[in-house]
């Protein structure tokens, strides 16, 4: 990420709003260009943080900060093109934007936690990480409470590919897995405990029957 603060002295001015989409109602700060591209000019958090998540191994670019209203956004949040592990790289599934704050511990758990493991307990490192997506407009379900989805800063994750072709998914393994794959699973969602705030998976409720929800919130809640 060394090269951002020099793309940031060559940006015009105007260029620099490209990515204030959140204010359309301020036409006249639109800069002259309408087809230029939105310009993405991390803040100084989130450029440490984009920072550290390369450091993790993490191929990634950042996504330019959007403001969809009614406490929905997708601030400080990159794409993830595929993770590196010890030894190969893994793929990710359905993710659109997330926050760089959850895609940090994000990378982190898929290469110390989830890679390991499956060489561990299952034999094969795994290839792909499959998930249903961040950034979603709504509430925690049955609640007026906005989700760490409204932000992009959670992560669904439903499934796990292996190098040998097997295909580990939450919710056909919790329970119904092999040993070794039940082990698999409950090994990196009590890794996922260590490394984000908030993990839920099929023993919360029935709403997480099928992903564990990975959510970089300060929190300490591990269900
Ligand atoms: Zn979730």
């Amino acid at each position: 990420m060394k090269a951002l603060p020099r793309l940031i002295l060559a940006l015009p001015p105007l260029a620099l709003l490209a990515g204030c989409i959140g204010e359309p109602d301020k036409p006249q700060r639109r800069p002259t260009q309408a087809a230029r591209p939105a310009i993405t000019v991390p803040s100084p958090a989130a450029r440490q943080c984009m920072a550290t998540l390369g450091s993790q191994h993490a191929v990634f670019s950042p996504v330019a900060d959007r403001y969809y209203g009614s406490g929905c956004s997708t601030v400080g949040t990159v794409k993830l093109s595929a993770l590196n592990t010890d030894s190969s790289t893994v793929s990710i599934t359905n993710l659109g934007p997330v926050t760089c704050n959850t895609a940090t511990p994000f990378a982190a758990w898929a290469r110390f936690g989830v890679d390991r493991a499956a060489q561990q307990i299952l034999g094969s490192r795994i290839i792909s990480i499959e998930t249903y997506g961040s950034y979603n407009c709504r509430n925690v379900a049955g609640t007026a409470r906005r989700s760490g989805h409204a932000t992009a800063n959670a992560i669904d994750v439903s499934g796990f590919v292996l190098a040998d072709g097997r295909r580990v998914s939450v919710l056909d393994d919790w329970n119904g897995g092999s040993p070794a794959e039940r082990r698999f699973l409950r090994v990196v969602h009590e890794s996922a405990c260590k490394r984000f705030g908030t993990t839920l998976g099929p023993d919360y409720n029935a709403a997480h029957a099928n992903h564990f929800h990975l959510e970089a919130d300060g929190k300490s809640f591990c269900r």
